[in-house]
C-alpha cells in the first residue's frame, strides 16, 4: 500500500504541481469508512488562468505539432502502463470511491481499451476531398475538408467512474492533437493524477495536459468564461451541466448527462437473461452509473414472477467494505447521498409503495432495494436515483410501457426484453432514448459504441469515435487550379 500514503495533490500546470502549503485544502475521503485517503490543495483563480495559458502554449508550440504516430505511440505505452498498475490502481479506485475491487478491474480494463482505441482513432483522422464542380463556377478547383484540431479541451469529469470518465474525454482529446484543461471531479481526483503521471511516463509533454484541483465552482466558471478554451466536454448532473452550457462564452460544449432509465419486460422475454441482465444494472456501481436501471415496466402476466426473481437475486448481494473480495456492492459516495437515497425509499414507501427486498442503511452502505407499486409522481421513479434502487411497475400493452418509459425529461438509454424482433425494433424506435438495448438492460455499454443523451441527458456523443468527431473540426482549403 505504500504508493498510496499521504496522498497530496495539488493543481498539476507545466508540470509542476501548485502547492505551497498556501492554499486551502480539501480531504479525499473513504465513503465506506470516512478514513481520510489523502487531501489536494484547491486551484486560484490564478492557477486556473495559468492552466489555459498552458494549455494554449502547449496546442501552438507542442501538439499541434506532434505527428499522429507519436499521437498515438503515447496513447499505446499508456495503455500498457495502465494495464500493470491495474492491482494497485483497483484499490484505489476502492479507497477513493468506494468502487469493489472487482468493479474497480473492469473500470481499468475498459481504460486500457479507451487508450487504445484513442491510439487507433488518431491515425484514422481521415478528411475528404470535396466535389467542387457541383457548384456553378466552382469547375477547376480543388477542395479539402482536413479533421483538425479544436486547440484547447477542458475536460470535467464526475466521481463515479474516476479513471474512464476521464479517459473518455482526455483519450480522443490528445489523439486528436488538442491541449488539456482536466478538472476531476474533487471527491476522486488522485485516480487522475495516476493516470496523469502514466500519461507523462508514456512521453506526453509536459505541455499537453493540465490538471485542475479542486470544487467544480468557481473553476467552472473561469473555465466556461475564458474565450480561449475551444471546447468543453463534461460528464455529470443535468443542472451543472445545463448551467455550463449557459454560461460557455465561446466554446463548443458536449455534456454527458444523467437520466432514470427505462427498462421494459415483455411477457415472452426469456425471464432469466432478463433478471440477471437488470439486477446488474441496477445495482453495479451502488446503482451510481448514469444508465443504472431505475424504471423497470414489466408485462402483466409476468410481473409477479420478474419481482419475486429480481427481490431474490437482490438480496443475494452482498453489500460491505469495496476492499473485500466477496463485495458486490460498495458504499455511495457520501453520507448525504445514501441518506437522501433512503429519504426517498421511505418516501415512496409512505406514499404507497411497497419494500420487497432492501431499504435499510448503515452509514453510506444502502441495502440494494427493490421497490414495488411506486408510481410516476414518486421520486423513486421520476427523478435520477443514482442509488442502489430499482422500481417494479406493471404494464398492460407495449403503447403503455412506451409512453410510461418516454414520460421522464431524461433520455440517455433504454433496456427492452423480448423474444419479438419486430416488436424489438418498434419499442427501440419508438423509445425517446439516446440509445437503445434488446435483450440487454440500459446499464450496458461499450466503449466504441457512440453513447450519449437526447432531452435532459444532454448533448453530443462520446465513444472514442464520435468523441474524436467532437474534439476536431472542419478545416478546409481550396486551391483554384491553373
Ligand atoms: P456533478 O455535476 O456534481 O459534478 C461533476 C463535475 O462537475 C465535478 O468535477 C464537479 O466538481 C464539477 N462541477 C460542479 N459544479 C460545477 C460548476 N458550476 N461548473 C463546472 N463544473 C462543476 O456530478 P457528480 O455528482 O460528480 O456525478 C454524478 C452525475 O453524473 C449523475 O447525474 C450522473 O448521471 C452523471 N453521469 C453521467 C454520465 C454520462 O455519460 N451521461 C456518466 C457518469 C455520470
Amino acid at each position: 500500500m505504500s504508493r498510496f500514503d499521504a496522498l497530496h495533490y495539488g493543481s498539476i500546470i507545466d508540470g509542476t504541481m501548485r502547492d505551497k502549503g498556501d492554499r486551502p485544502r480539501l480531504e479525499v475521503v473513504n465513503p465506506y469508512d470516512g478514513s481520510a485517503v489523502g487531501s489536494i490543495a484547491i486551484a486560484t483563480d490564478e492557477d486556473v488562468r495559468d492552466a489555459i495559458t498552458a494549455a494554449e502554449r502547449g496546442f501552438y508550440g507542442t501538439m499541434r505539432r506532434m505527428p499522429a504516430h507519436r499521437r498515438a505511440d503515447i496513447l499505446y505505452r499508456t495503455a500498457e502502463l495502465l494495464a500493470a498498475d491495474a492491482d494497485d490502481l483497483a484499490k484505489l479506485l476502492a479507497l477513493e470511491a468506494g468502487k469493489p475491487l472487482r468493479e474497480g478491474r473492469a473500470e481499468i480494463a475498459r481504460g486500457v481499451q479507451v487508450l487504445k482505441f484513442a491510439a487507433e482513432g488518431a491515425k484514422q483522422l481521415y478528411g475528404e476531398l470535396i466535389p467542387m464542380d457541383s457548384a456553378l463556377g466552382g469547375e477547376r478547383q480543388l477542395g479539402m475538408a482536413q479533421r483538425v484540431p479544436i486547440g484547447v479541451v477542458a475536460a470535467i469529469t464526475p466521481f463515479n467512474f474516476p479513471l474512464n470518465l476521464v479517459l473518455h474525454k482526455v483519450a480522443p482529446a490528445l489523439a486528436a492533437g488538442n491541449a488539456v484543461v482536466l478538472k476531476p471531479a474533487e471527491k476522486t481526483p488522485l485516480t487522475a493524477v495516476w493516470l496523469y503521471r502514466l500519461l507523462a511516463q508514456a512521453g506526453l509533454p509536459s505541455d499537453a495536459l493540465h490538471v485542475l484541483m479542486g470544487p467544480g465552482e468557481p473553476i467552472g466558471n473561469i473555465l466556461c468564461a475564458d474565450p480561449r478554451i475551444g471546447k468543453i466536454t463534461f460528464t455529470g448532473s443535468a443542472a451543472v451541466g445545463w448551467g455550463i452550457k449557459e454560461k460557455a462564452r465561446r466554446a463548443n460544449v458536449t455534456l454527458e448527462l444523467g437520466s432514470n432509465a427505462p427498462n421494459l419486460v415483455f411477457a415472452d422475454a426469456d425471464l432469466d437473461a432478463a433478471v440477471a441482465s437488470l439486477t446488474r444494472g441496477a445495482f453495479a456501481n451502488a446503482g451510481q452509473t448514469c444508465v443504472s436501471v431505475q424504471r423497470v415496466y414489466v408485462q402483466e402476466p409476468v410481473y409477479e414472477e420478474v419481482a419475486r426473481r429480481m427481490s431474490e437475486a437482490a438480496s443475494r448481494l452482498v453489500a460491505g467494505d469495496p476492499l473485500d473480495p466477496a463485495t458486490d456492492v460498495g458504499p455511495m459516495i457520501t453520507h448525504a447521498a445514501a441518506k437522501r437515497a433512503e429519504d426517498w425509499v421511505r418516501d415512496a414507501v409512505a406514499q404507497g409503495a411497497r419494500l420487497l427486498t432492501g431499504g435499510t442503511r448503515c452509514g453510506t452502505l444502502l441495502a440494494p432495494t427493490v421497490i414495488a407499486g411506486a408510481d410516476s409522481r414518486m421520486k423513486v421513479v421520476c427523478a435520477e436515483a443514482f442509488a442502489p434502487f430499482v422500481c417494479l411497475i406493471p404494464f398492460a400493452t407495449e403503447e403503455e410501457a412506451i409512453a410510461s418509459a418516454n414520460d421522464s425529461p431524461y433520455g440517455l438509454q433504454a433496456g427492452v426484453f423480448t423474444r419479438d424482433l419486430n416488436r424489438a425494433l418498434r419499442v427501440a424506435e419508438a423509445l425517446e432514448t439516446g440509445g437503445v438495448w434488446i435483450n440487454e438492460a440500459s446499464l450496458l455499454r461499450y466503449d466504441h459504441m457512440p453513447y450519449g443523451g437526447v432531452k435532459l441527458s444532454g448533448t453530443g456523443k462520446e465513444g472514442v469515435k464520435y468523441a474524436l468527431e467532437e474534439m476536431t473540426t472542419r478545416k478546409f482549403i481550396g486551391i483554384k487550379l491553373q
